[in-house]
């Protein structure tokens, strides 16, 4: 069985110890992911310094065209990647699943080497000029979630890199193999040191992210451990990008074509089986538009098939690992014993972590799986009578990632916009995010952005240079 390797300093490491990796589709073995101990976290910090200063004096625009060459590293090994991200993460290869997630892994490595952060003239009169420069922070600790691992890894990588940082990575120790073998295979074209991995629990990213040649952190993941991140930054007062949790709602306006939102919403509430970070996870509709909305969900749901991803024609994957399963199933439960209209779709494996798509109705707020984040494939389908209550309601919780109106007249809905507390408040879409437009959370959702110029801002510092004339 193949035990996959952490990558320190160019170099495939050997693991002082490993642990087995299962399918979360039908429970199979994948191979060891190795586990590093606390000497490889040093090895891998201190090989990030020593590439960091020569990686940060090369030019602007040979940093560029190697990160295009990990593009083009990426775009040659997409479906080695994607069929690893299926067996491991559990989201199919069809569909808005692996490949998907391999197509953006590109996309986002081409956008942040196209981009230009030039020095900027703030301020000049007869007597002085000042001209902000942006300089690498150095090292950036990357501690990623299981979810999308690559993507999520490629979108704090690259722009790092990009602008002379060097990184040490923290797969999730739910999926580090099709992780492990992105930065493997990227490597290639990078100089030893500028991108290394290490791999374990949350011990091993504490210990990563309390190092003190840390400059920098970047993390997607729980509130919870984005608090424990917030305290480990304190050390070396390391500025941090946190995108936590959503619980994002979803408001369709009176008036709205149903029929011609219906698959938007659904894809917007069940992409990769519900477990992304803004995806919709409550659902409110006007009184009179309920049952329309029931029933158009009902009937997309019902055609989709759940199984494993590695079958072309499965659109829904498992959820990815126990945690999350018995999570879901506790929310769906405790909807059921509320007297909630509980409604399940889709014939699931035996095998594996599925759950049907599930649509619960007669459900309001305050109740848990309207409350807390599910994280999987169910949505709270909330009846309002007023949008002002809508609004309230949606506001209502601490987290604030993203939110969407649904409207037939998307002026009506650009003038209510601005009164969601999100990050990203989409109308007529959910959850479309671009490498050039800037994403991140409000509230309880985290800090900072990422994509686009700000992203690029994001992992460096300001260097004023001011001249007397
Ligand atoms: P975590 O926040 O625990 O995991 C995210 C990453 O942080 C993982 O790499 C994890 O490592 C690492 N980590 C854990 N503890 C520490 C620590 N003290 N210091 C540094 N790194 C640490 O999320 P979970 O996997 O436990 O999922 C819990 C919930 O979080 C989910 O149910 C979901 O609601 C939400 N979530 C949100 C995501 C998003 O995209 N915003 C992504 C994933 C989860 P390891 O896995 O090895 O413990």
């Amino acid at each position: 069985m193949h035990i996959y390797r952490n990558t320190v300093d160019g170099t495939l490491t050997e693991p002082a110890n490993h642990y087995e990796i299962f399918n979360p589709a039908n429970m199979q073995s994948l191979g060891f992911a190795p586990e590093s101990d606390e000497q490889e976290v040093d090895r891998a910090v201190q090989s990030a310094v020593d590439a960091q200063k020569s990686w940060a004096k090369r030019s602007d625009q040979e940093r560029r065209d190697i990160v295009q060459k990990v593009a083009h590293i990426l775009e040659e090994n997409s479906e080695y990647l994607a069929e690893l991200i299926t067996r491991e993460q559990g989201k199919p290869l069809s569909g808005l699943g692996s490949r998907f997630e391999m197509q953006a892994c590109v996309g986002w490595t081409q956008v942040p080497a196209s981009l230009e952060l030039n020095p900027e003239v703030v301020y000049e009169d007869d007597e002085r000029k000042d001209t902000l420069h942006r300089v690498p922070l150095g090292v950036v600790a990357a501690i990623a979630p299981w979810n999308w691992p690559l993507m999520i890894a490629i979108w704090q990588i690259i722009p790092a890199i990009r602008m002379g940082n060097t990184v040490v990575l923290k797969p999730s120790e739910y999926t580090p193999i099709a992780t492990l073998e992105m930065i493997r295979l990227i490597n290639q074209v990078l100089p030893a040191g500028v991108l290394n991995t290490v791999t374990g629990d949350g011990n091993i990213g504490s210990k990563l992210t309390h190092h003190p040649d840390i400059s920098k952190i970047m993390f997607t993941g729980s509130e919870a451990t984005g608090r424990r991140i917030i305290e480990a930054s304190a050390r070396n007062l390391s500025p941090i990008t946190l995108e936590l949790g959503g619980n994002d709602a979803a408001i369709v306006m009176p008036g709205t074509n149903i029929k011609a939102i219906a698959m938007d919403l659904f894809w917007g509430a069940f992409l990769n089986a519900g477990q992304t970070c803004a995806c919709i996870k409550r659902l409110y509709v006007h009184d009179t538009d309920y049952e329309e909305v029931m029933s158009e969900l009902s009937s997309i749901a019902g055609q989709m098939k759940i199984g494993d991803g590695m079958d072309e024609s499965v659109l829904i994957g498992p959820l990815q690992n126990s945690m999350q399963f018995e999570k879901v199933k506790e929310l769906i439960s405790d909807a059921q014993k509320n007297g909630c209209d509980v409604r399940e779709f889709g014939n699931v494996p035996d095998k594996g972590y599925f759950l049907p798509l599930t649509l619960v109705g007669d459900i309001k707020d305050g109740q848990r799986l309207v409350d807390e984040e599910q994280f999987g494939p169910v949505l709270p389908i909330i009846q309002y009578s007023e949008l002002s209550d809508a609004i309230a309601s949606a506001n209502g919780l601490e987290a604030g990632l993203g939110a969407s109106l649904w409207a037939h007249n998307t002026a009506d809905a650009n003038e209510l916009a601005p009164r969601l507390e999100a990050g990203t408040v989409w109308i007529n879409q959910h959850g479309a995010i671009h490498p050039m437009v800037p994403f991140g959370g409000n509230k309880a959702s985290g800090y900072g952005v990422e994509f686009g110029i700000e992203g690029l801002k994001a992992v460096t510092q300001g260097r004023t240079i001011s001249i007397k004339k």
